[in-house]
């Protein structure tokens, strides 16, 4: 009987001998493949002054949710005494900043708080510490651009938002254009936004480096254009932030939706360069 030469069986028997392991692994990368994609631990945090957050919250975990997958954790803190509601204050401390390590366990953290006469240092540092050293990535929406802003170490907030305001113009309709078309979380964008209802100006007097600005808005006060959509990104996290949503009829719109979805999944590094969502983070099927 013919026998193949040595040179020639030794790599069959090696690769026979291999076959099983090979298997394992092929099988291994096509179930890791299979795997399907967790929704988005989502925390959003809301609350205090000025705002209607009992339907903000339910317009945003609504919106969002038909837009990617995600799994919410909502923080509403409210106090009724005698029909008044003393957690919608802009000194009310949220109890979602009870614990150290408040954010841990969630993907991402989405702020549509209004906290602005907050001046607890510490409570400051414990706020930014998840986002700042954690890299948790942040969605700021309108007046959490004014939150905490009276505190002395203010800027560890500022640094995660991306900008410093101090106050907003009266509220008007608002014409928004793009400031960067191109960037993945502005496709999709209209040329230009208008308000349906008056909605507020915040005045954007510094602006960090690591911030790149997106949206803009004319001030006929000030003669300029003024950042209201920005994403900030330093190395450690990513934070998406617009000032726009004081009324209702602006976060119900169907491209304000869209948009803080984008900016939600671009912080979350599942948006690609086109303004898709990544595999699996799609909206859900209904
Ligand atoms: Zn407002």
């Amino acid at each position: 009987m013919l026998a193949c030469p040595p040179s020639l069986t030794q790599p069959i028997i090696a690769t026979m001998r291999l076959l099983p392991l090979l298997t394992f692994l092929v099988l291994c990368v096509s179930s890791i493949a299979a795997e399907p994609v967790k929704p988005l631990r989502a925390l959003m945090i809301t609350g205090g002054c000025c705002h209607d957050y009992t339907n903000q919250k339910r317009i945003l975990s609504e919106g969002l949710s038909a837009r990617l997958p995600v799994e919410w954790t909502i923080v509403h803190d409210v106090q009724l005494v005698d029909g008044k509601d003393l957690a919608a204050s802009r000194d009310h401390v949220s109890t979602a900043y009870a614990k150290d390590d408040w954010a841990a366990g969630y993907d991402v953290v989405l702020h549509n708080e209004c906290y602005g006469a907050i001046k607890d240092e510490a409570l400051i540092q414990r706020i930014a510490k998840p986002h700042k050293e954690g890299g948790v990535p942040a969605v700021f929406l309108h007046c959490s651009m004014h939150s905490y802003r009276t505190a002395p170490n203010a800027d560890l907030w500022r640094e995660i938002v991306g900008t410093k305001s101090m106050y907003h113009e009266p509220g008007a309709i608002l014409t928004v254009k793009p400031a960067d078309a191109q960037h993945p979380v502005m496709r999709g964008f209209p040329a230009e936004f208008v308000t349906t209802e008056k909605d507020e100006l915040y005045i954007v007097e510094k602006f960090w480096d690591t911030a790149h600005v997106l949206g803009q808005s004319y001030s006929e006060k000030l003669k300029v254009e003024n950042p209201v959509i920005w994403v900030n990104e330093n190395g450690k996290y990513r934070s998406f932030a617009t000032t726009l949503g004081h009324p209702n009829s602006t976060m119900e719109r169907p491209e304000y939706l869209d948009l803080v979805a984008r900016g939600l999944l671009w912080a979350c590094g599942k948006l690609d360069a086109e303004g898709k969502p990544l595999p699996g983070y799609e909206a859900p099927k209904r």
